[in-house]
């Protein structure tokens, strides 16, 4: 069932760069890695009202990469720098980077890029990948709420 409200903008961000590339993920398996309320918990809600088969798993979760492995679609939202590697993915998955973390000056996803993008069938990098989707939601869901309020 289809909810008709405003969500958070990564989550968001993360659903139109599914769209855009085409990804129906009905009937997918989709692993997320991370529950927050801002990450995790809405991207499950929005990917299941899509009609995927969801897993969240967490710091509790007994063996990660048996759930990661399973998974069609992938999302982390960790903030552990490079937790998903090769091992850890199938072949051809879609692999959605979430995390942004600061090592050493740099920024690094939770996901090891180089390991796994010719396993991947695709990658968001980090930077440039998420990040300006957030944005891009950010900006939807602050013009939505204009229209909203001018409307009343
Ligand atoms: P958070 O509130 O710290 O949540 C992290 C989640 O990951 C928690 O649910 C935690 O489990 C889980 N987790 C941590 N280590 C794990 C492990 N080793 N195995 C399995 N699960 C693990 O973080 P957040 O706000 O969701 O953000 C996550 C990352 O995304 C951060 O790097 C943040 O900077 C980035 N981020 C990026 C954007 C963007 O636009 N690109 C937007 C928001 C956030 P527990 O619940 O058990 O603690």
């Amino acid at each position: 069932q289809k909810r008709n409200t405003m969500h958070p903008a990564t989550p968001k961000g993360i659903m139109t760069l599914l769209k855009h590339y085409a990804i129906d993920v009905k009937g997918m398996d989709c692993v997320i890695v991370g529950r927050s309320n801002i990450v995790g918990f809405p991207v499950a809600r929005l990917l299941m009202d899509e009609g995927a088969t969801i897993t969240v798993c967490h710091r509790q979760t007994k063996d990660l990469a048996s759930h990661t492995r399973q998974a069609d679609v992938l999302v982390v939202a960790s903030g552990k720098p490079h937790l998903i590697t090769k091992d850890m993915v199938k072949k051809g998955a879609i692999i959605i980077d979430v995390g942004v973390n600061r090592v050493d000056g740099k920024l690094m996803g939770d996901v090891d890029f180089d390991d796994l993008k010719d396993i991947a069938s695709y990658i968001t990098p980090v930077p440039k990948g998420v990040g300006p989707m957030t944005i891009n939601a950010l900006l939807e869901n602050t013009y939505e709420l204009y229209l909203s309020h001018i409307k009343q």
